[in-house]
């Protein structure tokens, strides 16, 4: 049964009247619909990558767990299972995600769709390093199973393809083993950009890095940062009374943003407090301390609804990835844009990404740094943000498109050149491009 919903991504913009219908492998094949579809997992998305206004799929009923071999830690689930149902149900047992995100909330296939990375992309690579094979419902209606070896083109364009490939069914993927449900985290804070990137280098060992990043700092404390290093705790390293139930920590309690806060909320002046206030605290934290998996992966899950933070405007996100050669000097020059506009964000991020994987079009890691910003939505943030994408392009960069809402299909062609091409054909020899459109994928014409 279908029905009107208005939907949007995770920053609430652009907002657009959807028809919606939960998924159904049987009767929903692509040849039944006159027009495009586009199956949404939860929203997780930042801009307009999961809606159709004719027909968007929900895949939330998609939620079954479908096999696990204890001794490979291979586990096979249904494309809606979340990350979260997989964390409950797998770190008692001794496994964890080899990759995630900074939310837990996503669904596997939409991880899979934007070949998310994590806080140990230097190490482990993205999502879809971590896939061993998935069943696709393509255009025709069949259902193919795509791996490394068999239907090696559909794989390659599914990872990272934004679901305009087809309807990811059913995902394997491979877990990996824990001794606790504890990270042993490092604080290193770092007076600007430069000692920032140091520290990623000297500490290319570290499984997890990650930088919170005091965007709106200026001269000499430019890009001031606390960089977080995270190790998964053995038993032994756990106090002596917690080592008997290694996998036990304080849930916390989850709280949520209760309506949308006023647009004046976030401004210059609490952003600046905000970002100083914080890396103050870090810099007094201990150099070395225990905090359980939820507070080190996901400190934003903490607050349902987060994004209401932003009012009823709401927020994009500005996600770029910049060539290892090129970072420092791009990074600089987006720090001094960011402060000429007046704007700063509330959360910035820098990671260090490893080797990208040219075989996937679409996907977004290269070898460099990746710096994510939030804007509040006005015509300034748009303005700073065409800005961005200049110097990204300009320094060999590219976008997210799991975070886009706004860049134009100039800006993409420049960021992905011929591995855009390359999935254009794909999507035209096999139909997709007729059965599979999102408001994301008419607006860049991919
Ligand atoms: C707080 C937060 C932190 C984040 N941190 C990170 C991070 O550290 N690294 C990172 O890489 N990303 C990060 N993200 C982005 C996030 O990983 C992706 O947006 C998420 O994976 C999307 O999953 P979803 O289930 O919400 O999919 P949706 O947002 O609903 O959809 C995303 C895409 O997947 C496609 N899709 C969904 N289900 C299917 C299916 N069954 N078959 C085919 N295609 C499908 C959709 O069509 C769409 O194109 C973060 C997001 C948030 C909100």
């Amino acid at each position: 049964m279908s029905r009107q919903e208005t939907l949007s991504g995770w920053g609430r913009w652009p907002e657009r009247d959807c028809t919606v219908a939960a998924f159904d492998p049987e009767k929903d094949k692509p040849v039944r619909y006159p027009h495009a579809t586009i199956t949404r997992g939860a929203g997780r998305s930042y801009g307009d990558a999961a809606m159709n206004p004719d027909m968007t799929f929900l895949g939330e009923l998609r939620n079954r767990f479908l096999d696990f071999d204890e001794n490979s830690g291979e586990l096979v689930v249904q494309g809606g299972v979340t990350l979260a149902e997989i964390l409950e149900a797998f770190v008692p047992r001794g496994w964890f995600l080899p990759v995630t995100p900074g939310t837990k909330f996503a669904t596997v296939a939409g991880v899979v769709a934007v070949d998310a990375h994590g806080k140990n992309h230097h190490g482990a690579g993205s999502f879809g390093d971590q896939v061993n094979w998935f069943d696709l419902l393509c255009a025709d209606g069949q259902v193919r199973r795509c791996s490394p070896q068999q239907e090696i083109d559909l794989y390659n364009s599914t990872i990272g393809g934004m679901g305009l490939t087809g309807h990811i069914l059913a995902v394997s993927m491979k877990l990996h083993p824990i001794e606790t449900a504890w990270i042993t985290q490092k604080t290193l804070p770092a007076k600007n950009l430069e000692e920032a990137m140091q520290i990623f280098e000297e500490n290319q060992q570290a499984t997890y890095s990650v930088a919170w990043l005091d965007c709106l700092a200026k001269g000499d404390a430019r890009g001031r940062s606390l960089v977080l290093l995270g190790e998964h705790a053995t038993v032994n390293e756990l106090p002596a009374e917690q080592r008997d139930k290694p996998f036990d920590y304080p849930v916390p309690k989850p709280k949520s943003m209760p309506m949308d806060a006023p647009n004046w909320a976030l401004n210059r002046f609490s952003l600046k407090a905000f970002n100083h206030l914080y890396y103050r605290k870090g810099t007094k934290a201990p150099p070395k301390e225990l905090v359980d998996y939820d507070r080190y992966f996901y400190p934003l899950d903490a607050i349902h609804q987060w994004n209401r933070l932003y009012g009823k405007r709401g927020f994009s996100q500005y996600q770029c990835a910049l060539p290892l050669e090129t970072a420092k000097e791009a990074l600089l020059e987006q720090l001094d844009a960011i402060s000429k506009a007046g704007l700063g964000s509330f959360l910035a991020v820098l990671k260090r990404l490893g080797p990208g994987a040219p075989e996937r079009p679409l996907s977004f890691p290269i070898e460099g740094y990746t710096l994510a910003l939030d804007f509040p939505l006005s015509s300034q943030a748009l303005t700073l943000m065409d800005l961005l994408d200049e110097i990204t392009i300009a320094h060999g960069g590219r976008l997210y498109l799991a975070k886009d809402s706004r860049m134009t299909q100039a800006t993409m062609e420049a960021c992905y050149g011929d591995r855009l091409t390359q999935f254009r054909a794909l999507r035209r020899a096999t139909g997709a491009h007729a059965a599979f459109q999102s408001l994301q994928s008419k607006r860049l014409n991919l």
